[in-house]
């Protein structure tokens, strides 16, 4: 396997030298809304350590990210109004990976609405900029910066509070 190169996009955005529309960070993972969305709330969910992909990462820090992407999922089914959601992890050039630093991708669908092919459409600024922070009523908004709770994780942790929504009903999934 290729080494890791830190030169790679995600890297410079953990490093705050990219813009990204962060919905999540902590300690050890950042979560952000993917340029090239595939459908409304598409999200990436990374380590901040410096590894490329799922062959080469520590159980530990894939097992959080893993749980963040569980809590992302759960956000944009919320603050989407998604019916499902699609997780995607790709692996070296073979597995359809492009980007060289490990990534979930946390894709929240709704019933009879078939994803975008991958890297279609560029999403404007200001359409990201709207989703990152929904829902618009949300109470916990946090800036940018060591730890950031955003209002999609935020509208999460008010359903949990609330208990479980209304049954939507099953979706094709695909
Ligand atoms: P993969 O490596 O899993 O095939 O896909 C990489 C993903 O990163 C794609 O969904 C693509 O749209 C997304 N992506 C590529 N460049 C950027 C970027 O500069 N910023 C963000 N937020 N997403 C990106």
């Amino acid at each position: 396997m290729p080494s890791y190169d830190p030169n790679n996009i995600f890297a410079k955005i953990v490093r705050g030298e990219l813009p990204a529309y962060k919905v999540y960070e902590d300690d050890r993972c950042v979560a952000f809304l993917d340029i090239m969305p595939r459908t409304i709330g598409h999200t990436l969910v990374i380590p901040k350590s410096q590894v490329r992909n799922i062959l080469d990462v520590a159980p530990d820090d894939l097992a959080h990210v893993m749980q963040i992407a569980q809590r992302i999922a759960k956000a944009g089914i919320k603050a989407f109004g998604a019916n499902g959601v699609t997780i995607q992890q790709f692996n070296e050039p073979a597995g359809g990976q492009v980007v060289f630093h490990l990534h979930v991708h946390v894709i929240p669908r709704h019933d009879g609405v078939a994803m975008k092919p991958p890297a279609s459409e560029k999403e404007k600024p200001e359409a990201l900029a709207e989703h990152a922070v929904r829902p618009p009523e949300a109470s916990v908004h946090v800036p940018i910066g060591e730890r950031v709770v955003p209002d999609y994780v935020g509208a999460e942790l008010r359903v949990e509070e609330r208990g479980p929504g209304p049954d939507r009903g099953a979706s094709d999934g695909r």
